[in-house]
């Protein structure tokens, strides 16, 4: 048997557009997602009891069935019982980089690492699919971290189709150490108030899910024209966050200063993001904010775009 290193990214919106309730009770969505080279590291190493031991060195993660990483491996073990039987158990040991609570899908990109790494382990040879159909089941953006790159979700976010690859740009991430917010506060939150404009027939779901297809960010994209995708950034739930933490909105208007490509939330925040064409701009965009707002709760990074999610860092035999 091996045990395994992984790497699992980041992942930030382009887009993020809320069409209308889903029979289910989820929000149907039209997202463009994209991976950060912003890693959490997963140390995967089995156990011959037939448990499953989660380590984080983040205080605020929970260890127990609630950590997506358990949960993933819960799920493998449940629908691999004989496997589970042969090999036995696993401890799971996270390294967190990515800040949490922070709209950078950190809990879904952990339980990706672990699907992906527990089907080597146990040498099962999952397809891509059928992997992204077991994340499906743990949460929305785990199909995508399965995956990762430039792609647009539909759906709930698991309905996934790819897009050209993003090279050259490279991000800032900003968010305030003390600030978390609630995704399930951020999406309820905008249902009350603008729930009454929710696409709800069929045919007109279809219509506003295929104009995302054909709209103006994933044209940006097919054209690798940055300033455009700098641009064309858009997120429903800045409408919600926003309002709700004003120093969020001051941290996006100091990005807007610098004279990046563009500027946004991701996801339900409150992290917030700035793209820039180089290295070299995106740390000075990095150093002018810090000494901007001058508060010692800012954390800042800087990472390239990356087109994969989940990476094998090392494996050995155990
Ligand atoms: P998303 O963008 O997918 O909504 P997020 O980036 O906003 O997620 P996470 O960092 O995934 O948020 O954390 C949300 C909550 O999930 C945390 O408050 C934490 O208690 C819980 N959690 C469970 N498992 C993990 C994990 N492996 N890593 C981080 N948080 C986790």
């Amino acid at each position: 048997m091996r045990s395994y290193s992984l790497t699992a990214a980041a992942k930030i919106n382009l887009h993020l557009e809320i069409i209308g309730d889903r029979p289910d009770g989820f929000h149907e969505l039209a997202m463009v997602l994209q991976s950060v080279d912003l890693c959490d590291r997963i140390d995967l190493r089995p156990l011959s009891t037939d448990q499953i031991r989660v380590h984080c060195n983040h205080p605020e993660v929970p260890v127990d069935q609630r950590n997506l990483a358990y949960k993933a491996a819960a799920l493998m073990a449940a629908e691999f019982p004989d496997t589970f039987a042969q090999y036995g158990g696993v401890e799971i040991n996270i390294h967190k980089q990515i800040p949490v609570g922070a709209g950078l899908a950190g809990g879904s990109t952990n339980a990706a690492a672990v699907l992906v790494g527990l089907d080597l382990m146990w040498q099962l040879g999952l397809t891509q699919s059928e992997l992204q159909e077991l994340g499906a089941r743990l949460g929305s953006d785990v199909p995508f971290c399965v995956v990762g790159g430039t792609m647009l979700a539909t759906g709930r976010g698991e309905e996934l189709a790819p897009l050209p690859d993003l090279n050259q740009i490279y991000v800032v991430l900003a968010k305030y150490r003390s600030l978390s917010v609630s995704t399930a506060w951020a999406y309820q939150t905008f249902r009350q108030q603008f729930g009454h404009a929710y696409v709800s027939n069929v045919q007109e779901l279809e219509t506003r899910r295929q104009r995302v297809h054909s709209g103006p960010m994933v044209a940006a994209i097919a054209h690798r024209n940055n300033t455009e995708i700098g641009q064309r950034l858009y997120n429903d739930l800045e409408r919600i966050v926003l309002p709700e933490y004003p120093q969020v909105q001051r941290l996006r208007e100091q990005f807007q200063q610098q004279g990046v490509l563009g500027t946004m939330m991701s996801g339900s925040g409150p992290t917030v993001f700035a793209l820039t064409e180089s290295q070299t701009q995106a740390e000075q965009v990095r150093e002018r904010v810090q000494v901007a707002i001058a508060d010692p709760d800012l954390e800042l990074w800087v990472a390239p775009l990356t087109n994969t999610s989940i990476r094998i860092a090392s494996s050995r035999p155990v």
